[in-house]
């Protein structure tokens, strides 16, 4: 699904000193690389401060923690999405409102989102699933209406830009209250282990984010609020600070290799290729189908034994995993969300993919769909 190593061939270099040097600095923790990519990592998306955290589940958790949420208080989610929202708004007792997404786009749908809004409601959180933004400028529309908070989930999305009606173009992350985005190997900029950053434009938030990550404290051994340990580690840093350089050209060889699926698959009716967002760009963090009118379990076992790697995200919507069954929810409740976790199918899709290897993915996946 991925070609990390390919990557790191290509930039070994840099990556070997900057993992160095902070070997030779022993400051491994709180070293100058994170203060550099911190600083050259606000300089890329325009954010007004960037806290590097532990991972991007993290990084939501201390969103949630920094806004001063209380039991009880509802946070809007879709029901079609990695586990990490829910489960830390279930952590600190906050009651997740789960919503459809839209066919098209696999994102969430904001028709929902109105209709799920109570007095309870606090904040909405958007995820820019795969690789693209949600409908920006109606949530924040929305959230300013009902004065709710918005928390950006860009953890796929790292360098997918939107543009409002009038004009303005902001990054993934930078649109709402706060913005969370992972590190994550596989993620479109990936470390080599865990890591994570909350964004946000406001300097009292950014303070009070910076001390829940540091055990609730600003001075040393003086804890005013309760918080916990969440930290981007030096080395993570180093790889981060050497491959922010080459992002725009990994999202450009991630949007040519979904060009290349997009026009292969144009003429096939079983194979629905991603929707659009109309005023988002698309990063491709997952190239990701909808099979119709064919098995999609079955295709995805018969590439597998032609070497081609598939993936299903995501097989079970939030409202029908069992640690989050709720009574307020019941199968058919989210029929879009519901109908995609059948549909699903996502093709490998990383910076190393060549024509060759496209052709062969995109023949067999032609092949054997028009066979079934
Ligand atoms: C990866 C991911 C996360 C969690 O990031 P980690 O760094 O693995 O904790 C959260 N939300 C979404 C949508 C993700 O894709």
């Amino acid at each position: 699904m991925v070609d990390l190593q390919a990557q790191y061939q290509r930039i070994k270099q840099d990556i070997d000193a900057g993992i160095q040097d902070v070997i030779d600095s022993t400051a491994f923790i709180k070293g100058q690389k994170v203060a550099d990519f911190q600083a050259h990592l606000e300089a890329y998306t325009g954010s007004g401060h960037i806290i590097p955290v532990g991972n991007g589940t993290d990084a939501l958790q201390i969103a949630l923690m920094a806004l001063g949420l209380q039991p009880g208080d509802e946070v809007i989610t879709p029901t079609f999405t990695f586990i990490a929202t829910a489960e830390v708004v279930a952590l600190l007792g906050l009651t997740p409102v789960l919503v459809d997404v839209d066919w098209q786009t696999m994102n969430m749908d904001t028709e929902s989102v109105r209709r799920a809004i109570t007095p309870k409601t606090k904040a909405i959180v958007p995820v820019h699933l795969f690789g693209q933004c949600a409908d920006m400028e109606a949530l924040t529309e929305l959230a300013r209406l009902h004065h709710l908070y918005v928390i950006e989930d860009a953890c796929q999305a790292i360098g997918a830009q939107y543009t409002f009606a009038n004009g303005q173009t902001r990054q993934a992350g930078t649109m709402g209250t706060i913005g969370c985005t992972s590190f994550f190997p596989s993620k479109n900029l990936g470390c080599y282990g865990d890591g994570g950053a909350v964004f946000t434009d406001d300097d009292d938030l950014a303070e009070r984010i910076r001390a829940i990550a540091n055990h609730g404290s600003r001075i040393r051994y003086h804890h005013d609020i309760v918080g916990v340990n969440s930290r981007l580690d030096s080395i993570q840093a180093a790889v981060l600070d050497a491959k922010l350089p080459h992002l725009d050209e990994y999202i450009a060889a991630r949007q040519k290799a979904a060009d290349y699926y997009d026009r292969a698959f144009a003429g096939c009716d079983r194979l629905l290729i991603p929707g659009r967002e109309a005023h988002s760009t698309h990063v491709f963090h997952q190239y990701t189908l909808r099979i119709v009118g064919t098995d999609r379990d079955a295709l995805r076992e018969a590439l597998a034994q032609r070497g081609i790697p598939s993936m299903v995200y995501y097989p079970v919507p939030l409202h029908q995993q069992k640690a989050y069954l709720d009574p307020r929810y019941q199968d058919g409740d989210f029929p879009v969300a519901e109908r995609l976790a059948q549909c699903v199918l996502s093709l490998p899709m990383h910076t190393e993919l060549d024509e060759e290897q496209l052709a062969y993915i995109t023949s067999n996946v032609l092949d054997l769909t028009l066979d079934n």
